[in-house]
């Protein structure tokens, strides 16, 4: 970006206002010199302004108007249209061929076989108030990944069939071997119900949206208001593999066409499917009016208390002699060309230093919610910077907008993209931002690496909200907050994962949310129930776009990259601390203690190379190669966590700052390697060998502190450019 301020500054005066400059005190932009500010000011006004929620309604259009699982032909269709769009706006776009190891729907059939045969229905019903909810490209409810096979037996309700549940089945004496399973959504990774289901020895899973949960108890059902009716089918992915991404290529990117005959490449790394653990057994998820006419007909012991969802009757912890139930799956696997979708806006002064800002496209249904509530924010954030860059502004460093493939099917897409530039990532990548289903209402809320928490408050406050009278964004996300607002660690369930698991560049996803109700991963993810229930007037997309263009221009623009390392040693000094307390009193204990002292002196370096090295920019005394090497060593601090080895049992994630944890699959861990070890994997060497990865990282940590500030030294004599 060039050093004047722009001629739109002085057309938009009334959109600096609100921000608390005056004449004496500079308006204090973290990481901008004094003399940039005003500029900076300008620029992120002038982005903010060109977001148009009439726009953002027509990206709506444009992505949510058919169906597009990953793979199929509407998939394709808006493919290109994603890289038509980005290339009308002048970004260069590139779409990177991908084949993945995809499933496919066949078949499917659920019945209740005795006492009585009663076919179940396993697609959502068509409303006239909901004109997309016939179309004829929808899919009956599936499970990607589910086992293909038959089978007939008696039933067993596993509550939401967590690890937890199957542990009180077995205290409980009920025996889940030879059963089909019936459980609820919520409280794991779905993938993990099937998983464990298995592990029981059950023969079938059935998965359904329980209206205490969705439903009824919780308000007014789909189309007359936002909840599930009693045919809205939750699809979604199964797989628990320890990496995401393509299940055949682990670690490196599946961009090899099949052989002839269709069947998957054997390139460097990659697998073949019969070394690769995916589900076996059939599973299927229905709606409750489907699993009514299960739950109904059970005569066992009831179940306990907290198992009782909102069906009204007693539910029961097996179907009793009497009840028979018949499923039926058919899927086929097979490799399948997908893309991913980038379009890339040059950075005019550093472009190797990389801000990414994606969102999946693939979806279940229309994905009006998932994932196209945070395309059109991705799409809408590219028009603005393209625009302001035709006039003449181009970034400083260069800005990726990235609609990924197949995430629902096991976050493919973006990972093979990480994992075909991984080195390049680690060098120079700066942040990721995930804006998956980004606009689900106004109250504004996310996850991030700490590095990256203070950089999303400072945006908040940049942008109005759109609750009536609440101020700005950090305005109304404070007053339901406890004291300063709190991004969340981020787990799994995403296309951060790649960024931040593997390749250790810092991420964040976050978005607003808000919303009375949910469509997501049903048929009724559509325009129809998007307007109906979080709005016609696409105030909340563009809240969220103003917070990504203002966040992404900081990025992109300042002179020393806001991010705030002190924050990554303040969290795993905390995460330290719990686990002190729960290996209880030995040596255990000790050695996590000394990496708390650790973690405290590092945090403090960082808070004073930090402080020195704002000093510094504002006295003018950072710049040319110190200022390069400085932001290169704030790239470097997420890299510090990065083990080659990766964390016990999960070698692909080399992050060991934090991870999804490994019986849920979306909670977040943090020090997940230490946690793995605290909760009892592996011997004392084991421990002992986790302990010195981290007292290294540290320590890696703490040394790229060492030289933020410095004006001179290896990097060479600094000095204005
Ligand atoms: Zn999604």
């Amino acid at each position: 970006m060039p050093r004047f301020v722009p001629t739109f500054a002085l057309l938009v005066p009334a959109l600096l206002a609100p921000l608390p400059a005056t004449a004496d005190t500079p308006p204090g932009l973290t990481g901008f010199a004094p003399e940039r500010q005003e500029a900076q000011h300008a620029y992120e006004a002038e982005l903010r302004d060109t977001v148009d929620p009439e726009r953002l309604a027509a990206w709506h259009d444009t992505t949510s108007s058919r169906p597009h699982v990953a793979g199929s032909p509407g998939d394709a269709a808006l493919v290109e249209a994603l890289a038509a769009a980005m290339t009308e706006m002048g970004l260069e776009v590139e779409k990177q061929e991908l084949w993945l190891y995809l499933p496919h729907f066949v078949a499917a059939e659920v019945e209740v076989v005795t006492p009585e045969r009663v076919t179940l229905d396993l697609q959502e019903a068509a409303f006239p108030e909901d004109p997309f909810s016939g179309h004829p490209e929808l899919l009956p409810g599936w499970n990607a990944y589910s086992g293909s096979g038959e089978a007939t037996a008696g039933v067993v309700y596993v509550n939401r069939g967590t690890k937890q549940d199957f542990a009180r089945l077995a205290e409980l004496g009920v025996e889940v071997a030879g059963k089909i399973v019936v459980a609820r959504y919520g409280g794991n990774f779905r993938g993990y119900k099937a998983k464990f289901a298995e592990a029981a020895g059950a023969v079938g899973l059935l998965m359904y949206l329980d209206p205490k949960d969705y439903g009824y108890v919780r308000g007014l059902m789909w189309p007359e208001g936002g909840w599930a009716n009693g045919t809205m089918i939750q699809r979604g992915a199964l797989l628990t593999l320890p990496y995401p991404g393509d299940p055949l290529t682990p670690g490196v990117a599946a961009d090899v066409p099949p052989t002839a005959d269709g069947a998957p490449a054997y390139g460097d790394g990659h697998l073949s499917p019969m070394e690769v653990k995916m589900p076996s057994i059939p599973v299927q998820p229905i709606g409750w009016q489907a699993a009514s006419e299960i739950l109904s007909r059970m005569r066992g012991p009831v179940v306990p208390e907290e198992w009782q969802g909102g069906l009204p009757f007693n539910y029961r912890l097996t179907g009793g002699e009497g009840l028979t139930v018949r499923l039926r799956v058919e899927q086929h696997r097979r490799p399948t060309r997908t893309w991913n979708v980038v379009g890339r806006l040059a950075g005019e002064r550093y472009p190797d230093e990389e801000i990414v800002v994606g969102c999946h496209h693939d979806a279940w249904s229309f994905g009006a919610g998932d994932p196209n509530a945070g395309t059109i924010v991705v799409l809408e954030a590219a028009r603005a910077f393209a625009a302001a860059a035709r006039a003449g502004q181009r970034p400083d460093r260069t800005l990726l907008f990235a609609h990924w493939g197949a995430e629902e099917q096991g976050i493919q897409g973006s990972v093979e993209w990480v994992e075909a530039n991984v080195e390049r990532l680690r060098d120079g990548a700066v942040a990721y931002v995930n804006l998956d289903m980004a606009s689900m209402g106004p109250r504004f809320r996310g996850s991030a690496a700490p590095p990256l928490a203070r950089s999303i408050r400072e945006a908040a406050k940049a942008v109005a909200s759109p609750v009536e009278g609440a101020g700005t964004v950090y305005d109304e996300w404070k007053g339901r907050s406890d004291g300063e607002p709190q991004l969340g660690a981020l787990g799994g369930g995403s296309d951060h994962v790649g960024f931040y698991g593997h390749a250790g560049v810092p991420s964040a996803g976050f978005g607003g949310g808000g919303s009375e109700g949910i469509s997501y991963h049903s048929n009724y993810e559509d325009l129809a129930w998007y307007r109906a229930v979080v709005g016609s007037d696409y105030v909340s997309a563009k809240m969220v776009t103003e917070v990504v263009v203002t966040l992404a221009s900081r990025l992109a623009e300042a002179d020393l990259v806001p991010l705030d390392p002190a924050g990554y040693a303040a969290g795993a000094g905390e995460r330290l601390s719990e686990l002190a307390a729960a290996v209880g009193e030995g040596e255990r204990r000790t050695a996590i203690e000394q990496l708390v002292a650790q973690a405290a002196e590092v945090e403090r370096a960082w808070l004073n190379a930090g402080e020195e090295a704002a000093a510094k920019l504002a006295a003018g005394g950072l710049g040319g190669e110190a200022l390069i090497a400085a932001n290169r060593r704030l790239r470097q601090a997420d890299r510090a966590w990065l083990n080659e080895r990766g964390l016990p049992g999960r070698p692909w994630y080399k992050n060991l700052y934090a991870a999804p944890d490994a019986d849920s699959g979306y909670a977040p861990w943090l020090l997940p390697g230490l946690t793995a070890r605290v909760e009892g994997e592996g011997d004392d060497a084991a421990f002992a060998a986790t302990v010195e990865d981290y007292r290294q990282a540290l320590e890696r940590l703490g040394k790229v502190a060492e030289g933020v500030g410095e004006r001179s030294g290896e990097e060479g004599e600094g000095g204005e450019p």
